[in-house]
C-alpha cells in the first residue's frame, strides 16, 4: 500500500473505484436503509472536493438506488445492475440492450418468483432476476439457495444468461459484470491518455472478484471485509475503521 501512495506523487490524476453495499456500508435486512458508515460519506465528498480524483461506484442495485443513499453533494458515476447500467454525473443513464430470447427467459423466471421466492426476497432488476436470503436462519437459507438454484441454473448459461453468485443470495442475469464495469472505465482512461494514473478498486462479495480481476497489473484491488477470504485482492481492510484510514490516506496523497 505504501508502494501505492507513492504513485500519487506527481500524478494529475487518480481513479477510485468502489463498492456500495458492504464496502462503504453496512448490510442492513432492509436494503432501502443501508446508510454508509460514519464519516464515509464526508471523506469521499472530501475527496471529490480536490478534484483530483474521478470516482465511480459500481453496484449490484440499480444505479438510483446507490446515489439516493450515498447522498452526495457531487454525485459520483455510479455503475449500477453490476455494470449492466451507467449513471453519468450529469444524470445521463445508459442500459446495455437486453435481446429478446433473454428477456424472455427472466419474465417467466420473474413471474414464477413473484408469487412464491421459496420464503427469501425476490428483487426484479431490468436485467436479472435475485432471490436474496439475508437475514434467513441457517437451514432455512440452505433451502432457499437449493430451491433457488434449481430454478435458475437450467437456464443458465442459455441466450445470455449467466448466474451470479454472491453472498446470501443468487441472481440469473444478462450483461456486463463488475469485471466488464472496470475494463470499460480503464479503456476510457486509456483512450484519455491517462492510463498510468494511480487507480483502487474496493469491494468486499464474491462478485467483485471480477473487477479485482480486471485491476491486476494496473491498479490496487482491496478487500474490504470483516473477514478475511480467498481473494485476487492485493490488499485486506477491516471497515470501518481501516476504510476511513484508507480514505485518508487518499486524501492527504491526492492533494
Ligand atoms: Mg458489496
Amino acid at each position: 500500500m505504501n508502494g501505492f501512495f507513492r504513485g500519487f506523487a506527481g500524478a494529475a490524476s487518480s481513479l477510485l473505484l468502489v463498492d456500495y453495499d458492504g464496502t462503504l456500508a453496512p448490510f442492513r435486512v432492509d436494503r432501502f436503509k443501508a446508510a454508509p458508515w460514519a464519516g464515509v460519506r464526508e471523506l469521499l465528498s472530501l475527496i471529490q472536493d480536490q478534484k483530483k480524483t474521478r470516482l465511480e461506484v459500481i453496484s449490484g442495485r440499480p444505479a438510483h438506488e446507490v446515489m439516493r443513499l450515498l447522498d452526495m453533494k457531487t454525485p459520483p458515476g455510479v455503475w449500477g445492475l453490476h455494470g449492466a447500467e451507467r449513471l453519468h454525473p450529469d444524470g445521463r443513464r445508459e442500459f446495455e440492450p437486453i435481446a429478446h430470447p433473454t428477456r424472455a427467459h427472466l419474465e417467466a423466471v420473474s413471474a414464477r418468483l413473484r408469487s412464491d421466492a421459496f420464503g427469501g426476497l425476490f428483487e426484479e432488476k431490468p436485467n436479472a432476476a435475485v432471490v436474496h436470503w439475508r437475514g434467513a436462519a441457517p437451514r432455512k437459507a440452505r433451502e432457499i439457495e437449493k430451491r433457488a438454484r434449481e430454478l435458475f441454473e437450467p437456464l443458465a448459461q442459455r441466450d445470455g444468461l449467466q448466474l451470479l453468485e454472491f453472498e446470501c443470495g443468487l441472481e440469473l442475469r444478462a450483461g456486463r459484470d463488475k469485471g466488464g464495469a472496470v475494463k470499460a472505465i480503464l479503456d476510457e482512461l486509456d483512450a484519455n491518455g491517462a492510463a498510468k494514473v494511480p487507480a483502487a478498486y474496493l469491494g468486499d462479495d464474491i462478485t467483485d472478484e471480477a473487477a479485482f480481476a480486471a485491476m491486476k497489473g494496473r491498479g490496487l484491488s482491496v478487500l474490504v471485509r470483516r473477514e478475511r477470504r480467498k481473494t485476487n485482492a492485493d490488499v485486506w481492510l477491516r471497515p470501518p475503521r481501516e476504510l476511513r484510514a484508507f480514505l485518508c490516506r487518499w486524501l492527504e496523497a491526492a492533494s
